[in-house]
């Protein structure tokens, strides 16, 4: 109590922003001619009094500039204010830009006026508390400030620009399907259910099934949306909440679809790679963008390669991560593994006409992981409907879905590629939950 008295009495909130108004960002200061005066709105990222003279380093999330005042040169009350603001509160500062070999940038504002608009107490992220991970997601609100946090999250920002232009730039159109489902598209052992009246609901796996009826409207859509999975194991590339670039494409079969799915992949690589350099270089990465076209081996190709590392499988199974990570690891570029055993894909993936048991799909590997798999969907009304029953589905509930097969449907394609898988690979990320401003994992809902 008696902290935060003293607390208010130093730093009484500015409750109007009127004459607080900014010229430029800190970003913008290196470039402008010594002797501009500019006014700036910011962060104190860091703070030093050395011998009379106050150096604040602002942060405005486009950059950090330096910001200095000699005790006596400057207005008093400038002085007073500078001299008290603690790391992280929110300031307003006026000055002049001037050259200074030593700034960071080669340039400085010697601060002329200077306010805090809002106090911080002290900063509770320490280098101690740095070491553990688990602390610094429990304070994820406040460490998303951090340079490394911010460059992750303006990286993640430009990827999902880069989407929208791969898409948008083919004519393909950008639809949302419900978040509240009733019924499971990836199998029930992943749902999340929840009350809904009188009902059960399910948090959507994947838009996919909403973007099939879709395509029969619009020829070619995408989504990029939320995805839910109640994930059981802890691994470092499962999200219970994770957000998802989906497309469903009509008359498009298996192999045109891969094309798709390598060029969007290079696109997004290309475009983070040339737009984020000082990003990238605040977090010490450098992006390999992968050109098309990309390795395509066949499933039991990669049980081989993972057999030669000493995973063994039996054909049938899902590669894991294991073997997903050896054969991954074998290619320079991402892979496609493709011709998975229909028993370890779900019900609405189509059976190659010329190989009984395999399925018309494909996965993407990169960076060890999957973070795509695409394939042709069945089109035909009974092939459907004898999976969705050999599956153990209700046929009631997938009506509408079956129905789709009764009116014009015609062969056709899709998949569903994580972002935050992307990034794990782009980024070469240890765990998949840093490409999340705040990630939801089994053990973790707050912040
Ligand atoms: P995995 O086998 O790795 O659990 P999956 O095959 O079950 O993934 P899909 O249903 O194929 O996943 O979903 C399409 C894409 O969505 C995946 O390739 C991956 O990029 C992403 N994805 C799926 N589940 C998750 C998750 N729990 N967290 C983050 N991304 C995910
Ligand atoms: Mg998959």
């Amino acid at each position: 109590m008696l902290k935060e008295a003293i607390f208010i009495k130093l730093c009484p909130p500015v409750y109007r922003l009127l004459e607080y108004n900014r010229t430029h960002k800190a970003s913008e200061v290196p470039q402008l001619p010594q002797g501009t005066e500019v006014k700036l709105l910011g962060w104190v990222a860091v703070k030093n009094l050395v011998g009379g003279v106050v150096f604040l380093r602002l942060r405005d999330g486009s950059g950090f500039i330096q910001l200095s005042g000699r005790r006596g040169s400057i207005p008093e009350e400038a002085w007073d204010e500078a001299a008290k603001a603690t790391t992280e509160s929110a300031v307003y500062a006026e000055g002049t830009v001037k050259e200074d070999r030593r700034a960071p940038f080669g340039k400085e504002v010697a601060i002329t006026r200077f306010k805090v608009i809002a106090g911080a107490e002290p900063w509770p992220l320490r280098k101690s508390l740095l070491k553990s991970r688990s602390a610094l997601y429990d304070l994820r609100h406040l460490s998303i400030r951090g340079l490394k946090t911010a460059s992750m999250i303006k990286i993640r920002s430009e990827l999902m620009r880069s989407v929208f232009d791969y898409f948008y730039d083919r004519g393909y159109v950008y639809i949302q399907t419900p978040i509240l489902v009733g019924s499971a598209v990836e199998g029930g052992a992943t749902l999340f259910s929840l009350k809904y009246f009188d009902e059960t609901a399910y948090l959507s796996q994947s838009a996919q099934l909403y973007e099939e009826a879709a395509i029969l409207s619009l020829d070619r859509v995408f989504i990029l949306q939320p995805a839910f999975r109640a994930e059981k194991s802890k691994t470092a590339r499962h999200l219970t909440e994770f957000w998802m670039i989906e497309s469903e494409l009509a008359f498009t079969e298996l192999d045109e679809l891969l094309t798709v799915e390598e060029e969007l992949v290079h696109h997004m690589a290309e475009h983070v790679s040339l737009s984020c350099s000082r990003e990238l270089d605040a977090l010490g990465k450098k992006i390999v963008v992968p050109d098309p076209p990309f390795p395509k081996i066949d499933y039991e190709e990669a049980l081989q390669i993972a057999e030669r590392k000493g995973v063994r499988l039996e054909w049938g199974e899902d590669l894991g991560t294991e073997a997903e990570r050896i054969v991954s690891q074998s290619f320079e570029k991402p892979v496609f593994v493709k011709g998975y055993p229909l028993s370890a894909r779900s019900f609405y993936h189509m059976e190659d006409p010329h190989r009984k048991g395999v399925s018309l799909s494909a996965d993407l590997l990169a960076g060890g992981v999957e973070i795509a798999t695409g394939g042709q969907r069945i089109h035909e009304y009974e092939v459907l409907m004898k999976r969705v029953e050999e599956h153990g589905l209700d046929p009631e509930r997938m009506k509408w879905y079956l129905d789709l097969r009764k009116y014009g449907m015609p062969p056709h394609s899709g998949f569903g590629l994580g972002v935050e898988r992307a990034l794990k690979w782009m980024l070469d990320l240890k765990h998949i939950r840093s490409a999340s401003i705040f990630p939801r994992t089994t053990s973790r809902l707050y912040p």
